[in-house]
């Protein structure tokens, strides 16, 4: 472990900083730091530090550039693409936002929340509810993810269609850069044209520019009214027919949008406790919508019953189930947060994180499906995900009965051969997963010269000696 120009070891002076219960150097408290969920990413760690405060993480990070120490932010260790684990090496120091768990203020008039990095997602969104206001952001993590980490992966989610990216939700940031300085840009204003809108770059670097202490972000009226149903369609270019007249009658009211195959709802009702099949009859596939009103609950049901019956008229729903109370609405949706968690039961899976242009992700799903079949004979393809946002968790799960290590060993593969198709038709290899070091290669193959030239220059302007999240994203 490196010591500072005055010879006192890193992990002393960390223990200054915070105070020795916050260094963690026992294997066992480690532990819970150093693997996330699927455990694709094991790290190694000298120590994970705790601080409380953006001036002890300025104190860490001038103490990281002092001794060429590289640090880690982690928040609620629920990315996908291994950002927040350390490498192997040893030598990287994971820094925890956990402790920064506050919700500052709730200003329901002016509609705005201020939050520390460390506050978990749906904290955040009960704090609002209590203001009798709406925190939209809401993904299948929102028990663990913690909002730093949600702006600093620009997460997405299941309401991005109404509401859009973390992006947009951020109103303003604090931030304590690489060097150490703070820079509080806790400003919650609508309109700010007063130069470089500088939040936006640490939104979505993935805790390479900067560490994000504490945000103001948006709240919205909450709709009085909310209808959830799952409805039957023949194919995902009939679900886009319903997704037409969900999004003509019921216009920013449409707030989620999920398709999901028949296999996904055969691997709910047989590995997840209550889960049952929603419709009477199998289908080939299914969507899940959510239809919002401000006028009530009676209008919110009518706008999905019409849309319902105007893609019925069209042929394009086979069949419908309207959650008919708060509990079975609620129902419905853990099905769809579950399905990432639940391929697990069904052994290895290979997955990306990708969109297309909407119309094409029919397209998208059939040569996929086929290209991946024809080299893995017996792969089962699990597309599923956000289809009102052309954004699909394009997954595969291992074929019945194969070696679970062998499959996964085709990773590499299977990912040229989904990431070639998603590139010809114009689209994102990383869609709202981000980066991390899982795709920093493919990063190359994606991006033009120039690109790749301004966020080296970006990434060398705010971390001149490489300290903070070291060989991530670029
Ligand atoms: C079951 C499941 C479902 C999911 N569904 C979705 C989904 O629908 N949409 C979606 O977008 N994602 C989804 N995710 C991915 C993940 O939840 C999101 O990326 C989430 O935003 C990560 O938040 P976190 O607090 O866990 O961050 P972490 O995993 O702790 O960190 C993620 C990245 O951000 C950096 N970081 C963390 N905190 C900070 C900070 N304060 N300042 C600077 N950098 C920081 C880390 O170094 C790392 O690179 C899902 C994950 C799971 C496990």
């Amino acid at each position: 472990m490196a010591e500072d120009p005055a010879g006192k070891s890193v992990l002393a002076r960390l223990v200054e900083i915070v105070g020795a219960g916050h260094v963690l150097t026992a294997d066992e408290d480690k532990a819970p730091y150093l693997t996330e969920w699927r455990g694709y990413y094991r790290g190694v760690t000298p120590a994970v530090v705790r601080p409380a405060s953006a001036a002890e993480i300025s104190a860490i990070l001038k103490l990281a550039n002092e001794t060429g120490t590289p640090i880690v932010p982690q928040s609620g260790n629920t990315g996908l693409v291994g950002g927040q684990i350390p490498d192997e090496s040893g030598r990287e120091i994971v820094l925890s936002l956990e402790r920064l768990d506050k919700v500052r203020s709730v200003d329901a008039d002016g509609a705005t929340i201020v939050a520390e990095a460390g506050v978990v997602l749906e904290r955040l969104q009960e704090a609002a509810e209590r203001a009798g206001m709406l925190f939209p952001l809401s993904l299948g993590a929102q028990g663990s993810c913690r909002i730093g980490g949600n702006i600093s992966t620009n997460a997405g989610g299941t309401q991005v269609l109404a509401y859009g990216n973390t992006r947009s939700l951020v109103l303003g940031l604090e931030v304590v850069l690489p060097t150490g300085e703070i820079w509080n840009g806790l400003r919650g204003l609508i309109k700010d044209n007063s130069g470089y809108d500088l939040k936006q770059l640490f939104i979505g670097a993935e805790g390479t520019l900067g560490i994000v202490t504490a945000a103001v972000l948006k709240l919205f009226p909450r709709p009085s009214g909310q209808t959830v149903a799952f409805a039957a369609v023949e194919s995902p270019r009939a679900a886009l027919g319903l997704l037409k007249h969900a999004r003509k009658l019921a216009g920013t009211g449409l707030t989620a949008f999920e398709l999901m195959p028949r296999i996904a709802i055969e691997m709910l009702v047989k590995h997840m406790p209550g889960a049952r099949d929603p419709l009477a009859a199998p289908h080939p596939w299914y969507v899940l919508i959510e239809v919002s009103s401000g006028r009530g609950e009676s209008d919110a049901h009518e706008l999905t019953l019409r849309s319902l019956a105007a893609a019925l008229a069209e042929g394009t729903v086979a069949d419908a189930a309207i959650a008919t109370s708060v509990a079975q609405a609620q129902d419905f949706w853990r099905m769809r947060h579950a399905l990432s968690e639940i391929q697990k039961h069904e052994g290895a899976s290979i997955k990306h994180d990708v969109s297309v242009p909407i119309e094409r992700t029919p397209d998208l799903i059939r040569l996929g499906s086929e290209a991946v079949a024809k080299a893995i004979p017996g792969v089962r393809p699990v597309p599923f995900g956000h289809l009102g946002d052309g954004n699909l968790h394009f997954n595969f799960s291992q074929p019945v009965g194969a070696d679970g290590k062998a499959f996964l060993a085709r990773a590499p593969e299977v990912h040229g051969i989904v990431h070639r198709i998603v590139t010809e038709m114009g689209g994102s290899i990383a869609a709202e997963h981000g980066i991390g070091r899982y795709k920093r290669e493919l990063l190359k193959g994606v991006k033009s010269e120039i690109e790749l030239e301004m966020m080296h220059k970006l990434k060398r302007a705010f971390d001149p000696n490489n300290i903070l999240n070291p060989g991530r994203v670029v």
